[in-house]
């Protein structure tokens, strides 16, 4: 049976990563995948997971499986990361949370909910977008159409063309709007466009899901929060699919959560219900370790300040390198306006390398780009910047 099945491509993100391991080149960076690096190059465990994982380790007592939803305190401490401790969905029950493993888990618990509760509806998707959002929505068998997002003439977002496409999406649709560091152009959202956009969702009866997978990456956890709160309006609905694999750098543990916000408690009651019945024929509950660092660490004053100023670190150093980065670009003469760079949010900028120039690097100077020219400024450091900078100025001329 298996001798007639052909191949299927390797995952282009991910298949970056295997050419980079295999290179021998000294001088090679991975500006591919989006996981957060160091000034070392290097993706550090949290001091605050690791002093979490040791209270855990001291203190479990049984590997016994979560509920299906997960754990109840962890739901509570992401609604309230999400929403803030004192909002009316909190107060009220009508949002409600199943964690998932990692931001993926939870998009496709969506999508699977999706399906099965409103059948035929259609996910309309950034252009350009991850790429897994649109194989996540089509594995639970939904349709997907995209809207105008990225304008590559200013750098910026396309933000008549997109709302002119969202007034047209019919009631019941799905609209995926990632709520801040757009991934992969690094381009958000104004508070004034969120306004807009939540104006929009509410006349024409379109349900908001937000993909949150840099909560505190652009701004602050806080701020990055504003798309959140401009959807969350009253008798809204809405969807979150949150992932604290970046804010936490808890990639391998897969944590996240899907939090569905009803225009009622008992709607919420009975939309859980059938996401429960999803993650039961998926993978029937939830990793518990992951979940138990998260929830331990937002529920403890001292644990948490310490995280904060761990997210702050991250956020900022990936500024540092955006400004670094178009400061030595300039310094090597490259007439391409790349100021665009310093202005834009979270891991990810469209550097606007075409395919050819991205190729001419990799064979090149072992630096690895995604073919659409995303680029990871997290695979920046100050010691790599020059060689980056000089490699990029060479291609360009040429
Ligand atoms: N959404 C977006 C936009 C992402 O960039 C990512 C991670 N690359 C995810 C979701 C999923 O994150 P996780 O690793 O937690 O599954």
């Amino acid at each position: 049976m298996f001798e007639k099945i052909v191949p299927a491509p390797p995952d282009a993100i991910l298949g970056l990563t295997e050419a980079y391991k295999a290179d021998p080149n000294p001088n090679k960076i991975n500006l591919g995948v989006g996981v957060y690096k160091d000034a070392n190059g290097h993706t550090p465990i949290l001091q605050a997971v690791k002093r979490a994982e040791e209270r855990i380790l001291a203190q479990e007592t049984s590997k016994t499986y979560l509920g299906i939803d997960g754990s109840p305190a962890y739901a509570a401490a992401t609604r309230a990361l999400l929403f803030g401790p004192e909002h009316e969905v909190i107060a009220s029950g009508r949002a409600v949370t199943a964690q998932a493993p990692g931001g993926t888990g939870a998009l496709r618990v969506a999508a699977d909910f999706l399906a099965r509760t409103q059948p035929g509806t259609t996910v309309w998707l950034s252009t350009p977008t991850w790429p897994n959002h649109p194989n996540i929505f089509r594995a639970a068998g939904l349709e997907v159409a995209s809207y105008p997002y990225f304008d590559s003439r200013t750098n910026d977002v396309a933000f008549e063309a997109m709302l002119e496409t969202l007034r047209t999406i019919p009631a019941g649709d799905v609209l995926v709007l990632h709520a801040c560091c757009h991934n992969p152009t690094g381009v958000d959202l104004s508070s004034a466009q969120w306004a807009q956009v939540a104006e929009v969702v509410a006349e024409r009866g379109i349900l908001p899901l937000l993909d949150f997978a840099y909560q505190g990456f652009a701004q602050g956890l806080t701020e990055d929060a504003a798309g959140v709160l401009a959807l969350t309006r009253p008798g809204q609905e809405l969807l979150i699919a949150n992932s604290y694999s970046k804010n936490f750098g808890l990639y391998s543990e897969r944590v996240g959560a899907l939090t569905l916000v009803a225009a009622t408690p008992d709607a919420a009651q009975a939309a859980l219900s059938h996401v429960k019945q999803v993650i039961r024929a998926n993978y029937s509950n939830p990793p518990a370790h992951g979940a138990a660092i998260v929830t331990t660490v937002l529920n403890d004053a001292e644990l948490r300040r310490l995280w904060e100023a761990e997210v702050a670190a991250m956020r900022e150093r990936i500024n540092t390198m955006r400004h670094l980065f178009v400061e030595t670009l300039n310094e090597k003469g490259v007439q391409t306006d790349f100021s665009f760079i310093a202005r834009q949010r979270g891991m990810f900028s469209f550097s606007g390398l075409t395919p050819e120039q991205v190729k001419a690097l990799r064979e090149r100077y072992s630096i690895y780009i995604v073919g659409s020219g995303r680029i990871n400024v997290a695979g920046m450091t100050e010691a790599n910047m020059d060689y980056l900078c000089s490699a990029i100025a060479d291609v360009l001329a040429t």
